[in-house]
């Protein structure tokens, strides 16, 4: 279940063993998350980064793909039950379950403030934020009132972790290479704000990797607000209160940030069939809803249902993409093993390959086994890395000539609204608002 990271690593090493593996997923592509936020500033097609589950799946002759949502399970029957396309509801039996349903939003209880921000998990969410982004540029540039057209563009990005570093670096990468284009509107003004409760940015990195990050996205311009947590959001803008500092009633100042635009790159919270599976088995769940798993990744009392990726507790993981397939290919040589009457393998152990972020075209930081890097040199790797776990010799080739036209010529090509003008597409935000006729 899910064709993401984990699940494509559990069925591609699966086409090695005598078996037939389905892929059930809800989409009909495989996202490669770590490069959502080039879909929604322009830079890259949505295509170059969310190949179709059957295209990688072509070489496997063992395996086949579906397109449905998995609403249940029935462990005791070894069914799944399925919502079809056109809403039919189904089930689907099996020996081995292997469930990589990843994560989604979490916004702290606050789940009222979907309604105003911008998440970016799905490719549909990186194309809506695309649209906001590019349709506030073009409304800002219609506005007679300084004060309006200063709100359209100021962006907010909430949480500083990579994916809300990234996208603020890149946001002021986009406010520069359009001022070509914009000679009605002073693109200078451009105001971008990372806001996060943490006092560093990117805190699982090392202190010299945070300072070289905190140090360029104040070069860049980045309104970097750390310690502040959003307490409020509307569709004008963000109220977020200062974390660490009290005031005197030992709360801390509360500010207000207009803004046309607040993306969510904050809490994550498992997929939902995480807390599915622990009641159906019993197994804890943690408070960010995800499955504890044993040794194996295996649920309690059913040796033939494991559970891997973003949606599981194991050994304390982070939530990153290394985790999801070295657990899906571990979990594919118990199976193999299992079927074909060997012994099972040892238990699952993670091999640490690092962590990197990019700030700019031309900055990241990496920590690779011990080795901190930060620059190009960087830049080179988490290009290098990136490059190779795209799905797809095309992809590769593509994002790789994108990101070199784009150095050259500093041109984003994918702009494109997919609606005109009253259309929520052009400016998604009218769908999050209270406003008759805006749906
Ligand atoms: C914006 C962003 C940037 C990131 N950047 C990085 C990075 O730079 N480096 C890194 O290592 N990690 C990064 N991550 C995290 C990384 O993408 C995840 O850790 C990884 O995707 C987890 O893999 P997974 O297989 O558990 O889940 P996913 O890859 O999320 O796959 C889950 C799949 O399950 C499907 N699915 C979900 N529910 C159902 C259902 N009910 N029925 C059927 N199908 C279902 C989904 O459609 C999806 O295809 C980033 C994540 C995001 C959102």
């Amino acid at each position: 279940v899910g064709a993401g990271f984990g699940g494509l690593a559990a069925a591609r090493r699966l086409a090695r063993q005598p078996v037939d593996v389905v892929v059930v997923d809800r989409t009909n592509h495989h996202l490669f998350q770590p490069l959502l936020y080039q879909v929604a500033t322009g830079l890259l097609s949505a295509g170059q980064i969310a190949p179709p589950v059957r295209m990688a799946l072509r070489d496997h002759p063992n395996s086949s793909t579906l397109l449905a949502e998995v609403v249940g399970f029935d462990l005791p029957a070894r069914q799944l039950r399925l919502r079809h396309p056109d809403g039919s509801e189904g089930t689907l039996g099996y020996d081995y379950l292997v469930v990589a349903a990843g994560a989604t939003d979490s916004y702290f209880g606050h789940d009222d403030w979907a309604r105003y921000v911008f998440p970016m998990k799905t490719l549909a969410q990186a194309v809506a934020l695309r649209g906001r982004l590019f349709g506030a540029y073009e409304l800002a540039a219609q506005l007679d009132d300084p004060a309006e057209r200063q709100r359209w563009m100021t962006f907010v990005v909430v949480g500083a972790g990579p994916t809300g570093v990234e996208l603020a670096g890149q946001l002021t990468t986009v406010a520069r290479q359009l001022r070509p284009e914009f000679h009605d509107l002073d693109l200078t003004r451009t105001r971008i704000v990372l806001v996060d409760g943490e006092a560093e940015p990117l805190p699982s990195f090392p202190p010299r990797l945070r300072a070289h990050v905190r140090r360029k996205l104040a070069e860049l311009g980045v309104d970097v607000r750390l310690g502040r947590l959003a307490v409020g959001v509307d569709a004008d803008g963000i109220d977020v209160r200062e974390h660490h500092a009290g005031g005197p009633d030992g709360v801390g100042r509360t500010e207000r940030i207009s803004a046309g635009t607040v993306v969510w790159a904050a809490g994550v919270q498992a997929s939902p069939l995480a807390r599915m599976l622990g009641e159906a088995t019993g197994a804890d769940v943690d408070r960010q809803g995800r499955v504890a798993v044993a040794p194996d990744c295996s649920l309690p009392g059913h040796p033939e249902v494991f559970a891997i990726g973003d949606m599981v507790a194991l050994h304390d993981l982070p939530g990153l993409a290394e985790p999801a397939m070295q657990e899906g290919c571990y979990v594919a040589r118990v199976i193999g093993r299992r079927v074909t009457g060997r012994r099972p393998p040892r238990r699952f152990r993670y091999l640490d390959l690092g962590m990197m972020a990019t700030i700019s075209p031309s900055d990241a930081i990496a920590e690779i086994r011990g080795l901190q890097l930060s620059g190009l040199p960087a830049q080179l790797a988490w290009g290098g890395v990136h490059i190779a776990f795209l799905v797809g010799w095309g992809n590769r080739v593509g994002v790789l000539s994108r990101w070199a036209y784009n150095l050259l010529s500093k041109d984003r090509a994918e702009r494109e609204m997919l609606g005109g003008v009253g259309s929520a597409d052009l400016l998604p935000s009218l769908a999050h608002t209270d406003e008759p006729g805006n749906t």
